[in-house]
């Protein structure tokens, strides 16, 4: 019996997922999945793990400094791993790594060569990419004959048409990888092989994506595949998260720089942790406690967010030339009954209605009958993604032994 583990490191996180492989036709089996917070020197790590049913693990804080590195980390979740499965045999690990560059359009093997080049895009995506190598080299370290694969949240829209790859910009800046990546590619991809499971005929047609979570963006999609997205060189823009700020006219920055005085690492800073929903609302970047909260600015940042949303969903049927699906899923997208509702409020020329009663209790399909375009929620799994991957790498090194 071989395992597969997952893992998605943050700048000071590690998420990670424990998987059983079946035989090749069988989805890899999700046995825990957990999250090591707080990771680096002086700090107290947290770790907190579930079995796939709910039941909790380990909910624990560790000593200062006792987890001081993502090698450490590592260290700490596979001894866990251990002790709850002694029976543990890792075939692979599967690492999303958030930036592929122009390159990776597809989920890579990890050797010294990929590395390197991965190593390049750091610039590119400087708060996640260094981080995500640092869970590939301490997972190379750990397990030097496990299979390791990147799965890329760039790769699904590497295929983007040209007009929506490039700024209107020098080209020597294209050259250089200066390009619209677009991100949340573990997740769309997700939604797409869902969708033509439950629904071929919808998967065929054009469909809108809303991942709505502490990071947002959409994408659109014709036969499953991603043509557009809202994100683009950087996950900042598109629409307001949690604490980014989204699309932004270049001019407010060349203002930070030249009269406020800001410093790039300031303005870095605003633009990452201090904006989108925390920064307008001033109270929080979590939406149940603007929801929660009913003030004059927490109702303020929830119109932004939603009127951000509705542009882009308009601008996508555009681009795909009508909409047949939209699809919500993210911690908002999936619970949040309020924001799909005024997402969808008055979208009738598009011929797009959802029923009351089914979006109250976040049934899968929450358009009417009668709509013209079906409204589905599907709940998101990006480590899924990634097993999958991983799986599929044992499956070709057996192939290649064989
Ligand atoms: P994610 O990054 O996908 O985990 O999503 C996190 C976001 O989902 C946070 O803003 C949460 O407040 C939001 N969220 C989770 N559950 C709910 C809920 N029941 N109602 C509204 N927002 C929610």
């Amino acid at each position: 019996m071989a395992h597969v583990l997952t893992l998605n490191a943050g700048s000071s996180s590690l998420k990670f997922g424990f998987f059983k492989l079946g035989d090749a036709t069988e989805d890899p089996e999700a046995r825990i999945v957990g999250l090591m917070e707080r990771i680096g020197p002086g700090e107290r790590a947290h770790i907190k793990a579930k079995r796939q049913d709910g039941h909790v693990l380990i909910d624990q804080e560790y000593g200062r400094n006792h987890v001081a590195d993502h090698s450490a980390a590592l260290s700490r979740i596979v001894e866990f791993l251990r002790e709850q499965r002694p029976e543990m045999r890792l075939a692979a690990v599967g690492h999303r790594v958030v930036h592929g560059g122009p390159d990776f359009d597809a989920p890579t093997e990890l050797t010294p060569a990929v590395m390197e080049r991965l190593a390049q895009f750091e610039p590119l995506a400087p708060l996640h990419q260094p981080p995500n190598l640092s869970g590939v080299r301490a997972a190379l370290e750990l397990f030097p004959d496990a299979g390791q694969v990147a799965c890329f949240d760039t790769a699904f829209h590497r295929h983007h048409p040209w007009v929506n790859d490039t700024f209107a910009l020098p080209r020597k800046f294209y050259d250089q990888g200066v390009r619209r990546y677009g991100f949340h590619g573990l997740s769309y991809q997700y939604i797409a092989e869902t969708l033509k499971e439950i629904a071929p005929h919808l998967h065929m047609g054009r469909t809108i994506v809303a991942h709505l979570g502490n990071g947002a963006s959409m994408c659109g999609l014709m036969g499953g595949r991603s043509v557009a997205s809202t994100m683009g060189f950087t996950a900042l823009d598109g629409l307001p998260m949690g604490t980014r700020c989204g699309q932004l006219d270049p001019g407010v920055i060349l203002y930070m720089l030249q009269n406020e005085g800001m410093s790039p690492a300031e303005i870095e800073d605003v633009l990452y942790r201090q904006s989108g929903l925390v920064g307008l609302s001033g109270l929080s970047n979590d939406m149940r406690t603007l929801e929660a909260a009913g003030t004059e600015e927490t109702r303020q940042a929830i119109d932004y967010f939603v009127f951000r949303i509705r542009r882009e969903l308009g601008g996508l049927a555009a681009v795909l030339g009508g909409v047949s699906t939209l699809i919500f899923c993210g911690g908002i997208g999936e619970n949040s009954a309020h924001i799909r509702e005024k997402v969808c409020e008055g979208m009738g020329w598009l011929g797009l209605e959802i029923d009351e009663g089914r979006n109250l209790r976040g049934e899968r399909m929450i358009s009417t009958d009668f709509s013209r375009v079906r409204v589905l929620i599907i709940p998101t799994n990006e480590e899924i993604v990634i097993a999958r991957a991983a799986r599929d790498l044992v499956e070709s090194k057996q192939g290649t032994v064989a």
